[in-house]
């Protein structure tokens, strides 16, 4: 065969994938539908999430990739380090730390979910991408841009794999597929991956890239609005780029005017001007609980109910690869992965659900914005003693919230039930 692998999309998986493959001396072809594939148009905040050992699930919940990695900076250069899976990947971009976490009701009460601690980095989706795709280029992988994968199915000696791109539709066969193809993927629907994970609510946002925005908060800080006669379901978030721009990220691009223009927030941006606007929709689905179908074998947010992460795309990537090579060997690959796939990520996790409909539970127990503001301003105090996400201390402080707050403590219970009506059934 020309190919021992087909790679499905060029994004932050994909591209690992095919890089990892053609270093290790397979010939990799890489499919990817976009015209040029380090431009990046989806709405992505782009951080780097630091992790050690023993992350304190309580204080810092998350949908995505769960093992430790970190950031070396050597004297010239600079180490994504995963040692979980046990490599490293250079970056050259730009990098921003970032030491603090608020939240932030309507009249301005702070909540830090992190405060003074490095926590994360902002690192350049695009920048990160067009490095990845040059270490593809340079070991000699094909890239096929501007062509869309229609679907893959396996045969006794492989997979073939469909594709359509200038020049009309084509058959590409290889020994083994990676499903790379992102949240939509029609690598996993043509295989039937989708049969038996449930679909959830849609998901859409836009975000603009600001300049000129002048904030109070402190330095290297990201914050979340919570602020319900704007947007109740949405969190709007907002958070920092490349240079001085900043990105403001919500449902829709009235939220994000609204909110540009609400009397607490205005002076934040007299002077912005937007000079890139981003946008994001998709399914949400439960994973994909055994990412391998014969010779296909799925990674990053293909399986995902809505992200892996760029950290855990290119971990399950380089996973992905390893367990096809010892397969290639004659050696038995794939249940490792599988069992490192179930492991590696949150959403795989019992909590995960629970956790996302009892924040869609809370969103819509406000009751207007002056009862954030009188949470909030309960919650500060607490705050100084005890870090954490507002629904954290929410439900850490219930009696104190009963007692002060019955309606809303009331409200929120209703919420809670109802919510734990709607947590799906675990991934297929
Ligand atoms: C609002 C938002 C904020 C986020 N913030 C962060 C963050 O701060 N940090 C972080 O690490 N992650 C973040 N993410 C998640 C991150 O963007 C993804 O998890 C990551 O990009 C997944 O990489 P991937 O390669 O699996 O998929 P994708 O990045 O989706 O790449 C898939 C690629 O496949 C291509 N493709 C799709 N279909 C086809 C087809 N049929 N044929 C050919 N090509 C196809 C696409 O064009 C794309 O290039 C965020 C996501 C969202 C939506």
């Amino acid at each position: 065969m020309k190919y021992d692998l087909i790679v499905a999309g060029g994004g932050p998986g994909g591209l690992m994938a095919a890089k990892t493959a053609a270093e290790d001396g397979l010939k990799v072809i890489v499919i990817e539908r976009k015209k040029n594939i380090a431009e990046i148009n989806r709405t992505c905040s782009q951080v780097f999430y630091i992790r050690k050992k023993s992350p304190t699930k309580k204080r810092f919940l998350s949908d995505g990739y769960i093992e430790p990695v970190a950031i070396e900076n050597g004297f010239d250069t600079m180490k994504f380090v995963f040692p979980g899976p046990g490599f490293s990947l250079e970056y050259n971009g730009p990098l921003k730390p970032y030491y603090n976490w608020i939240d932030i009701s309507p009249s301005g009460y702070w909540i830090y979910s992190r405060r003074d601690v490095l926590w994360g980095f902002f690192f350049q989706k695009e920048a990160f991408v067009a490095e990845l795709l040059a270490s593809v280029q340079k070991a000699g992988a094909e890239v096929w841009p501007q062509t869309i994968v229609m679907g893959a199915e396996n045969t006794p000696e492989g997979v073939k794999v469909s594709v359509r791109g200038k020049s009309g539709e084509q058959t590409l066969e290889a020994r083994k597929a990676i499903a790379a193809d992102g949240l939509e993927s029609n690598m996993v629907e043509s295989l039937g991956l989708n049969k038996k994970r449930q679909v959830l609510n849609p998901v859409k946002l836009v975000g603009y890239e600001l300049e000129g925005v002048e904030t109070d908060l402190p330095p290297f800080s990201w914050a979340n609005f919570c602020i319900p006669s704007i947007n109740r379901f949405m969190v709007i978030f907002f958070g920092q780029l490349t240079g001085d721009n900043t990105l403001l990220s919500s449902g829709s691009e009235e939220v994000l005017q609204k909110v540009m223009k609400h009397p607490k927030f205005a002076s934040w941006f007299k002077h912005a001007r937007v000079i890139k606007k981003t946008a994001f929709a998709a399914r949400v689905r439960t994973p994909i609980g055994k990412p391998v179908e014969g010779n296909v074998v799925v990674v990053g947010d293909a399986g995902s109910p809505v992200e892996t992460w760029i950290q855990g795309a290119i971990a399950s990537a380089y996973m992905a690869v390893k367990a096809i090579e010892k397969e290639l060997n004659g050696q038995k690959g794939y249940p490792q992965y599988i069992d490192w796939w179930q492991k590696a990520f949150h959403f795989n996790k019992p909590d995960y659900f629970r956790w996302v409909v009892r924040q869609f539970a809370l969103a819509n127990a406000w009751s207007d914005d002056e009862e954030v503001d009188y949470i909030y301003n309960l919650l500060q105090e607490i705050n100084k003693e005890s870090e954490g996400w507002p629904q954290i201390l929410i439900d850490e402080n219930l009696d104190l919230i009963k007692e002060r707050k019955p309606e809303f403590y009331e409200r929120l219970q209703m919420a809670y039930e109802v919510a734990e009506q709607m947590i799906p059934k675990e991934g297929s």
